[in-house]
């Protein structure tokens, strides 16, 4: 029996882990598919506050991971199958193990989606990125590209339009999702290309990092590629909340709902991180809400001791 488990290895779930720990909770983290959560697969970060010169993400997570171990988190690997939250103690199975906790955190994260492309995921990083607010400053004064057509790729498109000398918006329709007045801010920026229908069939990157993109008419127009140093993937993002439909509030993009913090319908259980929040995705307010969720889980635990 646990006090805490926490799902998800992530900035939330590791700094939830931390508080928990140092509250004596001897929290057990269950690590989920993709350890490390985000911030594992990118490279440099330079806008989590106490680091001037910046840090590589999985040595910032390393180092969350240490900072929860040394106050007694247990870490156990293995993708969570199932949870049943209909009584205290909650049961949560991952693969053959199944474990039983007082208090539960959620902070399963999201995942970026990706083009699904040959190579794609060893080239985030090597000027491949699914985060414009992260990576963006990596790209003072070089062309890049955009992918998507909704309000993140517009967004996006402006804002790196600060640090890049070009961005190529490349969206696979004529038409856009995107609601009419981040279109029209788009549209009104010089440095933004519309580059329309078209998707992107190939990444070009010969020595592991990207020098461009080669790419597919949808309508049998002609093929073309364009020379850039950078690709950001904003076609959106998918909440790792599966396994909590029907058990925990959720909105109709699958994030999970929080109320009063990090509090859900279900007393005793807690959320935190990306899978609620589609907002802000930084690793800082992922980290803030882990504390959030900790904080709240130490004190259910307090008023529920018997
Ligand atoms: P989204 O609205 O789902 O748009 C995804 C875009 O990516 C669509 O244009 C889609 O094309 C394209 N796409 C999807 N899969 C693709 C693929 N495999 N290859 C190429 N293109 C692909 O996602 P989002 O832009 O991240 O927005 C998510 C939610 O957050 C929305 O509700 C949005 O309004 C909101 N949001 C709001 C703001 C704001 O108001 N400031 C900013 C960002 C996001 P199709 O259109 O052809 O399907």
């Amino acid at each position: 029996m646990h006090n805490v488990v926490i799902i998800g290895s992530g900035c939330a779930g590791l700094t939830a882990a931390i508080y928990a720990a140092r509250a004596n909770l001897k929290p057990l983290v269950l690590d989920g598919h993709e350890p490390g959560g985000q911030l594992s697969l990118t490279t440099h970060v330079e806008n989590f506050p106490g680091f001037p010169d910046g840090i590589l993400g999985p040595e910032l997570i390393e180092n969350m991971r240490k900072q929860a171990q040394k106050f007694g988190t247990e870490f156990k690997s293995g993708v969570v199958t199932g949870v049943d939250l209909t009584n205290r103690p909650f049961k949560i199975t991952a693969g053959k193990e199944v474990y039983e906790a007082r208090a539960l955190v959620v902070a399963a994260g999201a995942t970026a989606r990706l083009l699904g492309l040959k190579g794609e995921r060893e080239l985030i990083g090597r000027g491949l990125s699914t985060c414009a607010t992260c990576d963006g400053y990596f790209f003072r004064g070089k062309d890049i590209a955009v992918v998507g057509g909704g309000d993140s790729a517009m967004e996006e498109a402006n804002f790196l339009s600060r640090y890049a000398s070009k961005v190529h918006l490349i969206h696979r329709r004529g038409e856009f999702r995107a609601s009419k007045i981040m279109i029209d801010r788009a549209r009104a920026n010089p440095k933004v290309e519309f580059v329309t229908p078209y998707v992107v069939d190939e990444i070009i990157a010969p020595e592991g990092h990207v020098t461009g993109v080669h790419l597919r008419n949808t309508q049998n127009g002609p093929a073309k590629e364009i020379a850039l140093d950078g690709v950001f993937v904003a076609i959106g993002h998918d909440p790792n909340s599966i396994l909590f439909r029907g058990k925990l509030e959720m909105d109709e993009n699958g994030y999970l709902i929080s109320r009063h913090g990090s509090l859900t319908g279900v007393p005793g259980v807690f959320i935190a991180g990306d899978v609620q929040d589609h907002r802000y995705r930084q690793a800082v307010t992922a980290s803030g809400s882990g504390c959030m969720a900790a904080i709240d889980a130490e004190k259910f635990l307090e008023e529920h001791k018997h």
